[in-house]
Order: C-alpha cells, then structure tokens, then sequence
C-alpha cells in the first residue's frame, strides 16, 4: 500500500498505531520515509503556515525550527541522522508532532479560514 498521500501523512492519521510518516514535498529530493523519527536539534524558529489533511480549509501561523537535526529509521531499519532546512523541515516537524499527538491548531498563534483575506505583509501558501 502506498500511502503517500498529497505532501505528507502520519500513519495514526490514517489509523495506523506506528511512528511512521511519510514526506514529499515535491522539490525534486523525492520521498522521505520516517520510522520512529525524532528532532535531535532545531535552530532559527520563524513563524509561518501550517495546514493539514485531517483538518481541510484550516491553516495557522505556527512557529517551526528552519533549520533541524533528525534522527530517524529508514525502510531498512539503520538508523540514520540528517539535516533539513525551510518547507521540508516544516513538514517534517510538523509530522512528527502528529506522532506525537499534537496538532498544529496547538501551536499555532493564530488560525485563518482557507477563504480568510489575509493579512497585509503576509505571504501564505496552501497547505504547506
Ligand atoms: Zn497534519
């Protein structure tokens, strides 16, 4: 089963009891399978818009680290350590609070409908 799904998914969104997510932000660098994945270090917080499968229509402005430390699994069962900076390290912070049980609605400082204005200055993409 591929469950690649749009950008990403964790696997408790789709009723699957495993720290498992996939990421695919489609940047060219492919597919990024996380078995049991953890942030070891995250620098550079900056605020920007989360969205989410499980919720559609809903976006927030949340907080995320630009640049992050992973420690992780792959699809061979080493364990292996990378870096990973902007969007795909927004996602990838992003599934793994799935796996953790958090939502981005708990981070977030502020939430907007899909069809809010935004706000003036501020840049936004779909579902990030
Ligand atoms: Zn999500």
């Amino acid at each position: 089963m591929d469950i690649t799904f749009r950008r990403r998914l964790a696997a408790n969104q789709i009723n699957i009891a495993k720290r498992l997510a996939v990421v695919d932000v489609e940047d060219g660098k492919g597919r990024l399978d996380l078995i049991n994945p953890e942030i070891l270090e995250g620098r550079d917080e900056e605020v920007g818009p989360d969205g989410c499968l499980s919720i559609p229509g809903l976006y927030g402005d949340t907080p995320r680290f630009k640049w992050i430390r992973v420690r992780t699994l792959n699809r061979e069962g080493e364990a292996i350590e990378f870096e990973e900076t902007d969007f795909r390290a927004r996602c990838i912070q992003h599934e793994i609070d799935h796996l953790n049980g958090i939502l981005f609605t708990s981070r977030a400082v502020r939430l907007y409908r899909e069809d809010e204005p935004e706000p003036a200055g501020k840049g936004r993409r779909k579902n990030p």
